[in-house]
């Protein structure tokens, strides 16, 4: 049996004061520093007073049949030995998870702001199942990999990564592999995943009405820093 700790929504979401709002108009909510990431994501840095985790995504809200499917694929995991816990909350990352000084927040999603404001919306599919790992190998992630659309989050990205550089904060990876991270868990566990993998990707194909495809609608950008979320419609 694994275990692991949990980031994500479990803290209660804060009022922001009415001044910070007017410096911040873009905020949709708000939570504590500590627990800033999403579920499985950790920070690859030490956690440090008024340094920020942020990263930019795209927000994904998946449909029931999507959630009653991951339900089966994480049940024929867990068969085969391999516990892994769905992701609270569904996105596709444009950057890196990065540390940023409090008073750079403002300046930052200014600049994305400036960035994003000529990207258009579009819609991107993925149904190839894949195995990711974060770079300190503390995590696997089970993933379902974009088909359609890499060309327009490679314009995403080089606009994230033109405020990462402005800010001297690390860019995306070079050649991406733009995903929707479906399940996590702790550890390495690459190798034992890689042989399950196949049946795992017999219940995406032999889906009931035909391969299942999930549609991500590119609409918004997203960018979480600490305890704050902004958004940048298309
Ligand atoms: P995410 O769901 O976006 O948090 O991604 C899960 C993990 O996949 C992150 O820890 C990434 O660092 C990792 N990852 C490994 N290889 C890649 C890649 N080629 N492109 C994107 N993410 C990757």
């Amino acid at each position: 049996m694994l275990f692991h700790k949990h980031y994500g929504k479990s803290v209660s979401r804060l009022p922001l004061p009415g001044c910070l709002l007017e410096m911040f108009p873009d905020e949709v909510d708000s939570q504590s520093e500590q627990s800033a990431l999403h579920g499985g994501r950790i920070r690859s840095f030490k956690h440090e007073r008024g340094n920020w985790a942020t990263y930019v995504y795209l927000p994904h809200l998946p449909e029931e049949e999507f959630r009653l499917l991951l339900k089966e694929m994480l049940l024929v995991a867990r068969g085969r030995g391999v516990v892994m816990t769905p992701q609270e909350e569904f996105h596709l990352s444009l950057s890196q998870t990065v540390a940023l000084r409090h008073h750079w927040i403002q300046p930052f999603t200014q600049s994305l702001r400036a960035g994003l404001v000529h990207c258009k919306r579009f819609i991107c599919s993925a149904g190839r199942l894949r195995i990711y790992c974060n770079a300190e190998g503390t995590r696997t992630f089970l993933g379902m990999e974009v088909s359609n659309g890499h060309a327009q989050l490679l314009d995403l990205v080089q606009v994230v990564d033109k405020t990462m550089a402005e800010f001297h904060l690390d860019p995306f990876y070079k050649d991406p592999s733009f995903h929707v991270s479906l399940a996590w868990c702790v550890g390495d566990l690459r190798e034992q995943m890689k042989e399950g993998i196949q049946e795992l990707q017999s219940l995406v194909d032999d889906h009931e009405e035909g391969p299942f495809q999930l549609m991500l609608d590119c609409v918004e950008v997203q960018c979480r820093t600490g305890n704050k979320t902004f958004r940048f419609p298309l």
